[in-house]
């Protein structure tokens, strides 16, 4: 068997162009163009059925990488290399893309035939050298050609960048891209864990669930460039096909989520969140079904899903671009910055864009870029929130201090109408008060000589007689009538007799100066003085005076003068102190009648110039008709 392979090599190679990597000045060389290549669409080929396909059948690559994009089909690749130089030499032939499932390299020198079993289905430590990548170590003798051949079957993409390369700049190479690698991570580890810290101090669900979606992207990074195995799982190949479509699911769902939260899209209307949901959920079923259905049916539908993903939230960021200020505008340059690098890793996976250093690692910069602008966009939120809560603060603030100025303003009304009430009120009472008093005096005042009337003097005569009977004090009254009034009247006419009552009311108010007495009209032409605190030798003078004043008084009808006299009767308490106030008028109207009896115009004092006869005195009437 291994003669008739070798027989079949040697009739195959000539027609294939051999490339030199001889000499010391190589370095690396990519190996893409000297690629020639066959289909094996039902997946049946030996290694030694390909060695019997004709050179014409093997067709040349073009890209720059061979770039399969999905595809069920094995594929064979083969490659014509020689050492033009006369030393032997060691170059490392290395497959940049670790997610490639099954990889046979066979090596074909002259007689001689190795070959190595690669792939993510094969524990990490059987590669011959420990990379990430696939890497093979291919030796060459002084001037000599080599064969390789290579069998590539995968559910991901079928992608073979194909690097020859010098050991040590392999290992230097390896080394940068390690470092870079390692920057990239440690980036990402540095925002996680900033915003973690700022979650755990504001508890706000935005930093949560950035958390979470910024995490997802470095464990898909992982598990697209190998690390995940490397380090991680590297006995458990098995894992493999779910270290990318686990973190890039949980990804989906987490941007959607921080997405939704933190634009706020509801402000767009109810059906934004609806979109979301539907979003989230079939990622979600995807992610189940990623448990039973195929690696390759799976990241068919995801990738799509992955990419309408990135353009919602980019379309959502826009449209909240204005509504949010600058917070949003972060979003969605971060948002813009992970979909131009999702879409080239993207068109490279389907091998629609060259696979080289830049392309390979897209993602990984649009990502950093993406986290660290979502995180300049949550700080933009923390101060948008901050400013709208201090606005509704000061606006809060503005609307109590003007209920404050209203309560008070209404306050102050509400005292100047108290006030004003109450000063209506008071001004009302005073009125009030004074048209009673008015009233009162109306109704103790005799209309015709303005003297106090008979009610009063009865009401003020009770009062009097019953403080000085308690204090023991002198009281006297004065009972005077006007002499022939009858005749006066009848001589001069009623309206004369009125005036003549005047004149002599005027007189005897006059002649009465103190303050304590009080003069009343008794009734007709009939008067009655009330003098407390007074002895009946003071009231008897008094009733002199009165007496000589109103015959003093000058009082004409018609130019004629007119004499007027009054008969007086006084009577006192000394003469008996336990006297009611009838009796006391009784008293002094029996003094009266006596004067009237003694010839008129004088005055007589009863107890002295006339015994008591209270209880045998004649009615008044019978007095008048005297
Ligand atoms: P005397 O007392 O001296 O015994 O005689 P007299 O004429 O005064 O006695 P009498 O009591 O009989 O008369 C009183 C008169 O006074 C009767 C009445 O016409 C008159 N008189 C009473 N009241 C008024 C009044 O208000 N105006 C006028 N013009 N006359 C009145
Ligand atoms: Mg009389
Ligand atoms: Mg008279």
């Amino acid at each position: 068997m291994p003669v008739l392979a070798v027989l079949l090599i040697v009739l195959s190679t000539p027609a294939l162009a051999s490339l030199d990597v001889g000499g010391d000045s190589f370095t690396y060389i990519s190996l893409a163009s000297s690629i020639r290549y066959v289909e094996d669409s039902r997946n049946q080929f030996t290694f030694e059925d390909v060695l019997t396909i004709q050179p014409n059948d093997w067709k040349h690559n073009s890209g720059q990488v061979f770039s399969k994009g999905y595809s069920r089909s094995a594929w064979w690749l083969k490659i014509h290399l020689s050492n033009s130089s006369s030393a032997a030499i060691t170059r490392y032939l290395e497959i940049a893309y670790p997610n490639l499932d099954d990889v046979q390299v066979h090596i074909v020198e002259g007689k001689q035939h190795s070959a190595f079993y690669l792939g993510d289905r094969l524990p990490f430590h059987q590669r011959p050298i420990q990379s990430t990548d696939y890497v093979v170590p291919v030796y060459f003798q002084p001037n000599s050609e080599v064969e390789l051949y290579l069998r590539v079957r995968t559910h991901s993409s079928v992608q073979v960048p194909l690097t020859l390369w010098k050991k040590q700049d392999y290992f230097d190479w390896n080394r940068i891209e390690n470092l870079l690698q390692g920057f990239y991570f440690g980036i990402m580890m540095v925002m996680i864990l900033y915003n973690l810290f700022v979650f755990l101090a504001v508890r706000q669900r935005n930093f949560i669930l950035y958390v979470c979606f910024a995490s997802t992207l470095p464990l898909f990074i992982a598990g697209l460039k190998g690390f995940s195995f490397e380090y991680i799982w590297p006995n458990h190949p098995q894992l493999n096909d779910h270290a990318i479509i686990i973190p890039l699911c949980l990804a989906l769902v987490f941007g959607a989520l921080f997405t939704e939260n933190f634009l706020k899209v509801k402000k767009l209307g109810r059906w934004a969140p609806v979109v979301f949901r539907i979003q989230e959920n079939v990622i979600l079923l995807l992610f189940l079904m990623s448990f039973f259905l195929s690696y390759r049916f799976i990241i068919s539908i995801l990738i799509p899903a992955a990419v309408a993903s990135c353009c919602l939230g980019l379309m959502f960021g826009i449209l909240m671009w204005n509504r949010s200020g600058l917070s949003a505008r972060y979003y969605t340059l971060g948002w813009s910055a992970f979909l131009i690098g999702g879409l080239i890793m993207g068109l490279n996976k389907l091998g629609l864009t060259p696979s080289n250093a830049f392309t390979e690692n897209t993602l990984q910069v649009g990502s950093g870029i993406e986290v660290i602008l979502l995180s300049f966009a949550l700080a933009a939120s923390i101060n948008e929130d901050r400013r709208v809560r201090s606005a509704a603060q000061s606006k809060a603030l503005e609307a109590e201090r003007e209920t404050r100025l209203a309560r008070e303003q209404a306050l102050q009304f509400q005292q100047q109408a108290a006030a004003e009430l109450e000063r209506k009120v008071e001004q009302r009472t005073a009125e009030l008060e004074s048209l009673n008093r008015q009233l009162s005096d109306l109704s103790d005042t005799d209309q015709l000589t303005r003297l106090k009337n008979r009610r009063y003097l009865d009401r003020v005569l009770q009062e009097e007689l019953a403080r000085c009977q308690r204090y023991h004090h002198d009281l006297s009254i004065i009972l005077l009538d006007i002499d022939h009034f009858k005749q006066f009247n009848d001589r001069y006419g009623h309206l004369v007799g009125d005036e003549c009552l005047r004149a002599v009311a005027d007189v005897l108010a006059q002649t009465i100066s103190e303050g304590t007495d009080c003069i009343a009209r008794y009734g007709g032409e009939e008067f009655c003085v009330l003098m407390p605190e007074t002895s009946m030798e003071y009231a008897e003078k008094m009733a002199e005076r009165l007496r000589s004043s109103v015959n003093n008084m000058k009082f004409s009808v018609k130019n004629e003068p007119a004499n007027v006299s009054i008969s007086l009767g006084v009577a006192s308490l000394c003469s008996n102190r336990h006297v009611t106030p009838e009796h006391l008028i009784k008293r002094a109207d029996q003094a009266l009648y006596k004067a009237k009896q003694a010839g008129r115009n004088r005055t007589v004092v009863a107890g002295k110039d006339v015994p008591d006869q209270v209880s045998t005195a004649p009615p008044k009437s019978d007095r008048r008709l005297g």
